[in-house]
């Protein structure tokens, strides 16, 4: 399953590559522009509003559950996409603003995807990742999306997740990441190595995210509070966790940097 690089697959497969994020960048400035347009016009064109409903339906997203979260007949929408073929009218020139607006408002999030949509895993195995750090045995986890461990396992191993899928570990993610797993029935020792395991493969914790970034695929965990400066490097120290590569980066950046200033201070 691969989709061609575009609006599509950096919403989807989080692709961040220069032409995914030439697509995106020149097509949310288009959608802006069409958005505020709307603000003051009676009419407005109906093209920003074709090049939307073809970029959702990229992600998968019928016409029917576009024109629902729209709250428009589908029929209305058809006319506005490819006009009305058996009356001879073409596709609208233009639209009402409202009816662009509320078309134009829609993303593809989690939520308005297909359950079966295979989308990026990166979000999905953040979050497991990190209730595992902070002691939720895989078992535990598994029974709780009513799946076999097995199936939990190849789930977090898999290049895609399906969407209904992201979304019922996204739900568990916002209900235990700050509940007490011993609490929950999780044996002493069951929790002792989950968090051995998630130390060992160096995952980070919910604190560590932001659930804003957290499925960003160029967001990075901030164990320290300032990760990614010199700070953060010893930070690091402090919470017994190895410095993080943006932390190395900063540490080495920063002796360089150091030692390029006392080569000069000796030639000079
Ligand atoms: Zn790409
Ligand atoms: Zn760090």
């Amino acid at each position: 399953m691969t989709r061609p690089h575009g609006y599509a697959r950096y919403r989807l497969d989080g692709c961040r590559c220069y032409t995914c994020g030439w697509a995106v960048a020149q097509y949310n400035d288009a959608r802006e522009h069409a958005m505020r347009r709307g603000t003051w016009q009676p009419y407005v064109d109906a093209e920003p509003v074709r090049v939307h409903v073809r970029n959702l339906q990229d992600c998968d997203m019928g016409l029917r559950t576009i024109a629902a979260r729209a709250g428009v007949d589908r029929k209305r929408l058809q006319a506005v996409l490819n006009g009305r073929p058996e009356r001879g009218t073409p596709p609208q020139q233009q639209m009402r603003p409202a009816l662009a607006a509320a078309v134009l408002a829609i993303e593809p999030t989690l939520e308005n995807l297909a359950p079966n949509t295979p989308i990026s895993p990166l979000g999905t195995r953040r979050r497991a990742h990190a209730l595992i750090a902070v002691g939720w045995p895989r078992q535990h986890l598994a029974a709780h999306l009513g799946m076999t461990h097995s199936n939990f396992n190849a789930m977090l191993a898999s290049p895609h997740v399906l969407a209904r899928r992201a979304l019922a570990v996204r739900a568990m993610y916002d209900a235990l990441w700050r509940a007490d797993p011993a609490q929950h029935g999780a044996s002493a020792r069951g929790i002792r190595d989950a968090r051995a395991r998630a130390a060992a493969e160096g995952w980070a914790p919910p604190g560590a995210w932001d659930d804003d970034t957290i499925d960003d695929p160029e967001a990075f965990p901030d164990w320290t509070g300032q990760c990614g400066t010199v700070e953060g490097f010893w930070a690091h120290r402090y919470i017994t966790a190895p410095a993080c590569q943006p932390c190395r980066d900063a540490f080495n950046a920063n002796g360089r940097a150091r030692k390029a200033a006392a080569q000069e201070g000796t030639t000079q």
